[in-house]
Formats: structure tokens, sequence, C-alpha cells
């Protein structure tokens, strides 16, 4: 059979991170959307790949083994996504729990301004509704709609979580080099993840790009659920222009998940190198460009 972009989704999250489902799960939620190749890309995390890979041989659907690093670039939070990475190197896994500390450090933090703002026990909320996993910002908006306060997710993080709220820390995660080192050091290819949120002028966007290029990243994530009509063409344009395969992902976290679901993407423009045709993917065949 054929596959086409639909057929793929290359980012995806789990209970490992600040999803709602289990590896299981999701893997076979994937397979009932008809994804084939599903990517699971949890934050700074690769905890849940095993799990996922035994219910993806279950499916009969293709596990790509991925995390999503957390980066400081230029003072602004960038997420790098790692495709086929090995879990267990020691690179990786080095770097990821650096990553995780400093989370555990953000975490307490952000409970104690919470707590200044007039919002106690935040913290241990959250670290409650994480279940052992990486406590994310996502736990603590969860918590903060359950008080009732605050009537949704995205609104938490408008009146609470982000640059200038009370309870936002800032701070440094990985630097864009080194994010890319852990990842090639781990076999795998790294993509900039969702590329039109970060609002960044076109010059701005095409230094990041020429830097990570020089690091040597590879792919620009195209097609993602937080990406518009107008977002996929722009950045086709710029992978185009700088060389940079495309990749495709939901960013999906769970049903509740107010963005594109599992499986339901635009599809790749003309002209894009899909990545897993390129020589970026274990096995493929190149292609020069996408003809679907
Ligand atoms: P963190 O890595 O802990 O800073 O949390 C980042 C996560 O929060 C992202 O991966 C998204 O899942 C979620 N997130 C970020 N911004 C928003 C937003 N405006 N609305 C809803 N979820 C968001
Ligand atoms: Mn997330
Ligand atoms: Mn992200
Ligand atoms: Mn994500």
């Amino acid at each position: 059979m054929t596959l086409m972009s639909h057929n793929y989704d290359l980012h995806t999250h789990s209970i490992a991170s600040d999803g709602t489902l289990t590896p299981t799960q999701l893997v076979e939620a994937a397979a009932a959307e008809g994804v084939r190749v599903l990517a699971l890309t949890d934050h700074d995390s690769t905890a849940g790949i095993e799990e996922a890979q035994q219910a993806a041989c279950r499916c009969q659907l293709s596990l790509v083994p991925g995390v999503e690093i957390s980066v400081t670039w230029r003072g602004q939070v960038i997420h790098v996504l790692g495709l086929n990475v090995t879990p267990g190197v020691a690179t990786l896994e080095d770097g990821l729990e650096k990553l995780r500390a400093y989370r555990d450090w953000r975490a307490q933090e952000m409970g104690r301004r919470l707590a200044a703002a007039g919002i106690p026990k935040a913290y241990e909320a959250a670290v409650g509704l994480a279940k052992g996993s990486i406590v994310s910002r996502t736990h603590f908006a969860r918590y903060l709609v359950s008080l009732g306060r605050v009537p949704n997710v995205p609104a938490v993080f408008k009146q609470y979580l982000v640059r200038g709220k009370p309870g936002y820390v800032p701070g440094e995660w990985a630097p864009l080099e080194e994010a890319v080192d852990w990842i090639l050091a781990a076999g795998g290819s790294a993509v900039i993840a969702h590329p039109a949120r970060y609002k960044l002028t076109a010059t701005k966007l095409r230094m990041l790009l020429g830097q990570f290029r020089e690091c040597g990243g590879v792919g620009l994530e195209v097609v993602s659920g937080s990406h518009g009509v107008e977002d996929v063409q722009r950045m086709a344009e710029q992978a185009r222009r700088l060389d940079l395969v495309a990749s495709v992902g939901s960013d999906y976290h769970g049903p509740e998940h107010s963005w594109a679901g599992l499986g339901r993407l635009q599809p790749l423009p003309h002209g894009c190198v899909p990545i897993w045709s390129s020589e970026h993917w274990p096995n493929a065949v190149p292609r020069r460009a996408s003809v679907i």
C-alpha cells in the first residue's frame, strides 16, 4: 500500500509528558484514525516509547521513537523534535535528565509564585496530575481549571502562565546546538516543531533555520495541528528555500484537544520533500519532492 501524508503523524504526546492518553491508548486511537506511521514525541522524555512500541506491534502501525526537546534560542522557547532516536543513548538521556531537573525546580517556583498570587498548593496538585511524569505548565493549567476560576486551559495560560503573568517563571532550557547534538548522538533527525507558533519575524525565522541547519538540523514541521492554511504555505516555502525536509504532526495531547486531531491534518504542499522519503529516514526510497 502506498502511504500518503495523511497516514503520517510525527508529533504526539502521551501521559509520559502532558498528554492524557497512555502510550497504548494513543497508539490504538491513532490506528483507528488511519495513522500508519506514528511518532511519540513527549516533552523532554522517552519514557513512553517502549510501551508504545509494544502496542504498535499489536496494531500493525509503525512507531517512530521520538522526543520534543525544550530549547531557549535568543530568549525565546523553541521546540525541537528528535525523530527516530534510540532511547537509552547516554548523551540524549543525560541531556533530557538535565532539562527535567530544571523542570522540577521551575514547577516548585511556579507553585511559590501562584501561592503568592492567592492560589495555594498548585505545585502539589500539578505533581499529582502528572502522576510521576514530567510536570508541565499544562498540569498547572488543568488544576486551575478544576478550581472553577478559569473556564479552560488556553484561558489559564493567558491569565497566569505566559510571560508577564503571575505563574510564569523565566528560565533557560537547552541551547539549540546542544539539543541537536543529543538527537544526532541518538541516531535521530532534528526537526523544528510548529514554527508558526513562535510568531518570529521573517528575518528572525530565517536566522533560526539557518543556525539550526548549521548545527545539523534537517527538518521543518510544515504541517502542524496548530498551523492554519497560510502558515502551511509559508513554512513550505521556507523549507524549500533553506533545503529542509518537511514533517507533518498533529501535536495531539488527547481527545479533549482543541486543534486538529490525530490523522486529520492538511496535506503537505507540492514541492516539499517529506522527511520519510528523504535520506534522513531509515530505509527511505529517496524522492526529490512530494507528488501528493
Ligand atoms: P511547558 O513545556 O511546561 O512550558 O509547557 C508547554 C506546553 O503547554 C505545550 O507543549 C502545550 O502543550 C501547552 N501550551 C502552551 N501554550 C498553550 C496555550 N496557549 N494554550 C494551551 N496549551 C498551551
Ligand atoms: Mn505539550
Ligand atoms: Mn511544542
Ligand atoms: Mn508537542
